[in-house]
């Protein structure tokens, strides 16, 4: 399933006039697979092994020519790095206040909001963004231990 998106992503890229190269082929298969929203450091530690001459900054940059195709989502929090996510439908996240780890999810009924919004202050909405937080089932399970 992963899979049929990665060769969805590829298939897009190759629309635009985005070079695939072996790193960039690694980074947007690290990205489908892996579905936790890393950030550029993550894919650089897990990555670095296979590319010893690749760097965080190659990495971030191949991001952002990701991001510039529409491939990818870039997810800001205002604090340190942004995290980056392949999935680039609508959907929501509920977010590990331990872990920090992201998780999918969908729920098409928050579209009204977007109407009622509209109706409600008379602006010309393009987007929303909501995000639940709490702790993941893995930190639930290490903290009884
Ligand atoms: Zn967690
Ligand atoms: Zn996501």
């Amino acid at each position: 399933m992963s899979n049929h998106r990665l060769q969805g992503a590829i298939e897009a890229l190759k629309t635009t006039r985005v070079r695939m190269t072996p790193q960039r082929h690694a980074i947007l298969e690290y990205l489908f697979e892996s579905m936790t929203h890393p950030t550029a450091d993550e894919i650089y530690k897990a990555l670095e092994g296979r590319f010893p001459n690749m760097s965080v900054a190659t990495v971030y940059n191949n991001l952002r020519v990701f991001k510039e195709a529409g491939i990818v989502k870039e997810l800001t929090y205002g604090d340190s790095s942004s995290r980056f996510d392949c999935v680039t439908s609508d959907h929501y996240h509920v977010i590990c206040e331990e872990c920090g780890k992201i998780v999918d999810f969908h729920y098409p009924g928050l579209d009204e909001v977007e109407t009622l919004a509209e109706h409600v202050t008379g602006f010309k909405v393009s987007s929303h963004r909501m995000e639940i937080y709490g702790i993941c089932p893995d930190c639930q399970k290490k903290s009884q231990h």
